[in-house]
């Protein structure tokens, strides 16, 4: 069984309306990206922040401009297509009781957890960029983690989202001095004692960093602590639906996982990801 999760139905950026990529024609596309490559559950996830009820958790200048379409027709229109459920959710420290009813009043059967923010400015996005000014990347990273920590141990989700986000412009912005391990081990704590799943993303693959989500280092801290893991691509075109995937299997291979989290109203099994027996993937 190989999934496909964490996946958007449209670009980020400006002039991608709902209407335009909500369509049963695009699903379409995705459903045939995703035979193609092999992958059996497929679900949507949205960014909350592309909704308006977003702004009962947050009011952030980007999520203002961003909030323009209605949690529940898209909730509607995804059940409606027959594709899993989900919706990316950003952790906002503070809100975790406004999040938890929101996700709540909906049957989502998943909800991926993102850190994209510290305070007010972003690891991953060049407008609100925590990079502007003299960031120190031991601070940046220290805070990231932490932050992680905090995501996953609020319990309020499913799977943790591209767990080191904070590397994703590789070597266009500073690296820590420190071994990264320093910043993983508390993030690994928090994460096996909260019980969510860690993604394996292969969205890095296609940034300016050119390596899965999460590093080889992390990712084996994960398996040595028995946390199970998501396969997903955080595509945002149905060209990169299970983008990657064979990397990511080869990466769980060396890890020796031979399962993933199959996910269905918010419950979660573990089935092989190993290619069945006759199979051509
Ligand atoms: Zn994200
Ligand atoms: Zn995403």
């Amino acid at each position: 069984m190989l999934t496909d999760y964490h996946l958007h139905l449209r670009p980020d950026g400006e002039d991608t309306p709902a209407e335009r990529y909500f369509t049963a024609e695009n699903v379409d596309r995705y459903r045939e990206a995703a035979a193609a490559a092999g992958v059996d559950d497929l679900g949507v996830s949205e960014h909350v922040y592309r909704f308006r009820q977003a702004l009962d958790l947050w009011r952030h200048p980007f999520w203002l401009e961003q909030a323009s379409d209605d949690l529940d027709a898209y909730c509607e229109f995804v059940r409606g297509a027959g594709l899993k459920l989900g919706v990316e959710c950003d952790y906002v420290p503070g809100a975790e009781g406004r999040t938890a009813a929101l996700l709540e009043a909906r049957e989502f059967d998943y909800v991926v957890g993102s850190v994209h923010f510290i305070g007010d400015v972003a690891v991953d996005h060049e407008g609100f960029d925590i990079w502007d000014g003299s960031a120190d990347p031991d601070e940046v990273w220290r805070r990231y983690f932490e932050a992680l920590a905090e995501c996953a141990r609020s319990g309020l989700f499913d799977i943790l989202a591209h767990p080191d986000l904070v590397k994703v412009w590789g070597r266009g912005r500073p690296l820590p001095e420190r071994d990264p391990r320093h910043y993983y081990g508390p993030a690994v704590e928090a994460i096996a004692e909260s019980g969510i799943a860690v993604e394996i993303s292969t969205a890095g693959l296609r940034k300016p960093v050119g390596e899965l989500y999460p590093a080889p280092a992390f990712a084996a801290m994960c398996a040595e602590a028995g946390i199970p893991f998501a396969l997903s691509s955080d595509a945002h075109l149905p060209e990169q639906v299970g983008f990657g995937y064979e990397r990511a299997l080869a990466f769980l291979g060396e890890l020796g996982v031979e399962e993933i989290s199959v996910f269905e109203r918010r419950r979660r099994r573990l089935e092989s990801a190993a290619t069945p027996v006759g199979g051509d993937r």
